[in-house]
Order: C-alpha cells, then structure tokens, then sequence
C-alpha cells in the first residue's frame, strides 16, 4: 500500500525540501517544510529586535506570531510563500542571519511545541510529505515511510553556492560551508529534538546524485515496500 505519511528527515542543504517537493507533486500529497517555521520564528525575532538568547521572549513571540505558508503563487522558485504576521518573507528567512541564529531559536522547547502542534495539525488534513530534522522521530513517529537525507558538507555547500549564484545574490563558498557545517553540528547535539535518523528510516546519500535520480529511488522504494 502506498504510504500516506511520510517523513523526510536530513541536514541543512542535503536536498531534503526539493525531494519532498517533488515526491508531494507526483503524489499529489500536501507538503509541509517545517524549516520555514523555525526560519519564520527567527526571522520575527530578529526583526523585532528580542534577544536570541532571552528564550521567554522568543518563545513568547513564537506563541504569537501570525504564521502562514500558503501555496505558491510566484514563479521566482520559491516552493511556497511563507507570510509573517501578513508580510511575504519567503525570501527574507533564507538571509545569512536567519541561518546564523536559527539553531538556537529551535532549540527551545516551548518554540518547538508550539510549531510541532501546528506540524502535526496540517498533517491531520490528509496526505503529506513532511520535512525537517525531527519528523521521524518526533513530529510523526507513526509515519509510514521514513527517509534520512545525507550528503557530505561541501556538494551541500556547492549545491547551495549555485542556487544563490542563480538568484542573483553574491555569497562566499568557504563561509557558506562553515556555516552549514556549525548549523548541522548545533542541529545534531540539541537536547531535545535533536537530528538523528528515527530506527526505522531508510538513509539516502545524494553524493553524486542528481534531484531525478533520488526522485526516483525514492519512488523505487515505494513500489518495492
Ligand atoms: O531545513 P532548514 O535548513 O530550512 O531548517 C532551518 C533550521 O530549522 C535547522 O537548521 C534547524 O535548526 C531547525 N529545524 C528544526 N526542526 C525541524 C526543521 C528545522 O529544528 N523539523
């Protein structure tokens, strides 16, 4: 039977959102990337100017905020458009500051809690495709396939480095892969939550491999399971 729940889990720029995307589009499951929430919640922080290190504060706007991620309707391609309190900051959550500050924010609980609750809310409307560092193993631990997505540090820092040359923006490759490299280990050794496969996932590598090609496998996996 083919599943109705499945969990993509990974580490920061390993591919993780584009096969989810895909894999919703060919299913035609709803998709969910749950980075955009802990972005979002960074990015509102940040904005209005609350300490990143006062965890009532942040967790408190986490609480509040007014966060919605609607599909797309914009062909610069964003995968869906995450408004803040009404403001479109697809883009915005994907700055260098968002990326420098977001491990801390989603390392406490009551942020957690409060986007894990909505996470699990959307899963409920049907059939999904849910993506994150935790949805194995937390968010949904009865999914019915589980997927860890893993590729070395620098082809996620080149892969990354070619998207924002193709956006137009200017980044340095040797600070992109520092900050990729700090942001999994934070992920990874973060008390509660942290990124680590659930028992049952089956791990992907994409070294080498391109977007069809891990499309496929995955699909490949189903058929076979
Ligand atoms: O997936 P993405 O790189 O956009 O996620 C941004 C950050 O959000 C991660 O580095 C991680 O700290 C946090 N995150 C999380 N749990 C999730 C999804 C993302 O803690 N389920």
């Amino acid at each position: 039977m083919k599943p109705r729940t499945v969990a993509i889990d990974g580490s920061a720029a390993s591919g993780k959102s584009t096969l989810a995307s895909a894999l919703a589009g060919r299913l035609k499951y709803l998709y969910l990337d749950t980075g955009v929430m802990y972005r979002a919640v960074t990015w509102a922080a940040l904005k209005q100017n609350v300490d990143i290190n006062d965890e009532a504060a942040v967790s408190e706007l986490a609480e509040k905020i007014d966060l919605q991620i609607l599909p797309s309707e914009v062909d610069d391609g964003r995968q869906a458009t995450i408004l803040v309190n009404g403001r479109d900051v697809t883009w915005l959550i994907r700055g260098p500051e968002v990326n420098v500050n977001v491990s801390q924010v989603s390392s406490y609980p009551r942020v957690r809690q409060v986007l894990t609750r909505q996470q699990r809310k959307i899963a409920q409307q049907g059939p999904v495709v849910m993506a994150g560092r935790d949805i194995g193993t937390v968010v949904l631990p009865n999914a019915d396939l589980k997927l860890f997505i893993v590729a070395s540090a620098e082809v996620r820092a080149r892969r990354r480095h070619l998207e924002c040359i193709e956006r137009g923006e200017t980044l340095n490759f040797d600070e992109l892969l520092a900050s990729i490299i700090r942001r999994d280990k934070l992920d990874r050794e973060k008390p509660i939550s942290p990124m680590i496969p659930a028992q049952d996932a089956v791990i992907i590598n994409t070294d080498g491999l391109s977007q069809q090609a891990v499309l496929e496998r995955v699909l490949a996996l189903m058929e076979n399971s």
